[in-house]
């Protein structure tokens, strides 16, 4: 499944002073946009902008889709998703880009909601008074039961929000109400206070504030792992079939990078290891991929709040030579992990023909990986 992310910040709001529109503002000495757009790093991003602010997106040197806007919000996050369309996207998250705090649990709980339903989106309970009010004198109180402020990301399936989008007329508040008018269910999942939309001034101090208050939460792990060698004509190693006179033995595909990569994650929560998860006595997982495992692991760091920093995999084997493929091992695992190519590393050594793997019985793994929650 491929993650999308499209943030919008083709609006022209002026409210918060500072002669360009909020989203372009400095916030701790970076644009706003570029704030919201690193929390969604690794996910194929869509960035829509202002005709005008072309200049300024393409300042930013990040790795994104640079969509130009339309007249009305709803135009401009319609012109996303058919950017997008044919991109083989399963899920698609549509954030304010002037919500640069966003923090990876509440994305983490959009997308796990997305499981359930076509559509997911964070927001919190009023629990002030809430007051009708004339001429500046209170006429009436509100009742606040079952009312909700609502924030973004709201998530969607992809191919349900663009056949909603693409059925509306007009200029819709959001987009849970174009999906709602389309007939989609909309999950809700708790919002974060931290994530604030920038409108007046003084809510840029309070976001500065927000952000040096932040304690950074770093979680390392680690994972070993081993598997023989069996007849067969080749090895999977860190999502790559590597041609070999050998295969390797094991439940699964044996993709003992994988397994020692998918260990580490586990490690850095605390949460055992796969076979905690997919217990091998289990008949459903005999013969699985192992990027099933691994896709898991990161969804359960995505869950409890945390990004991948980095992580390094080292394979130890004589033969066969892993240094051709290595570079196409990163970017598969990019693909699964959902995160930047540059935070994965694979590399390989021998053990000077020493022990079993000098006697190419079989292959050993060791990975690292370091989580934040920020
Ligand atoms: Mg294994």
């Amino acid at each position: 499944m491929t993650t999308a992310a499209i943030i919008t910040a083709a609006g022209r709001g002026l409210r918060a002073g500072g002669g360009v529109p909020k989203q372009w503002q400095l916030l701790a000495g970076r644009a706003v946009v570029a704030h919201a757009l690193a929390a969604f790093d690794g996910m194929l991003r869509v960035l829509v902008v202002h005709p005008e602010d072309r200049d300024l997106a393409e300042a930013l040197g990040l790795d994104v889709v640079i969509v130009e806007g339309g007249a009305s919000r709803t135009q401009s996050v319609r012109a996303a998703l058919e950017a997008l369309a044919g991109r083989g996207v399963s899920r698609v998250l549509i954030h304010d880009g002037a919500r640069p705090l966003v923090s990876a649990s509440v994305i983490g709980r959009v997308i796990g909601a997305l499981d359930q339903a076509d559509g997911a989106a964070p927001a919190l309970a009023v629990t002030d008074a809430l007051w009708r009010g004339d001429a500046g004198l209170v006429v009436g109180v509100q009742a606040r039961d079952g009312l909700y402020r609502a924030q973004t990301p709201q998530g969607f399936r992809f191919d349900s929000i663009l056949a909603a989008h693409r059925a509306y007329a007009g200029d819709a508040a959001d987009d849970v109400a174009v999906a709602r008018a389309f007939g989609l269910d909309v999950a809700i999942v708790a919002g974060d206070e931290d994530n604030l939309k920038l409108t007046f001034p003084g809510d840029f101090a309070s976001a500065e504030a927000i952000l040096k208050g932040r304690q950074m939460d770093l979680r390392v792990g680690n994972g070993f792992d081993v598997h023989g060698f069996c007849d067969g004509d080749g090895v999977w190693l860190c999502g790559v079939k590597v041609p070999h006179s050998r295969a390797l033995l094991g439940h699964s595909d044996a993709d003992v990078g994988m397994h020692a990569l998918s260990d580490a994650i586990y490690g850095a929560l605390a949460e055992g290891d796969i076979g905690r998860h997919f217990p091998p006595s289990d008949p459903q997982w005999k013969g699985a991929e192992s990027k099933i495992f691994l896709a898991h692991a990161m969804r359960l760091a995505r869950a409890k709040g945390f990004a991948l920093a980095n992580c390094d995999v080292t394979l130890i084997c004589e033969r066969p030579k892993v240094g051709p493929h290595a570079e196409t091992m990163r970017e598969a695992l990019a693909v699964i992990m959902e995160v930047a190519v540059e935070r994965i590393s694979v590399k390989a050594t021998t053990s000077e023909r020493l022990g079993f793997t000098g006697r190419e019985e079989g292959i050993a793994a060791m990975a690292t990986c370091a989580l934040v929650r920020g």
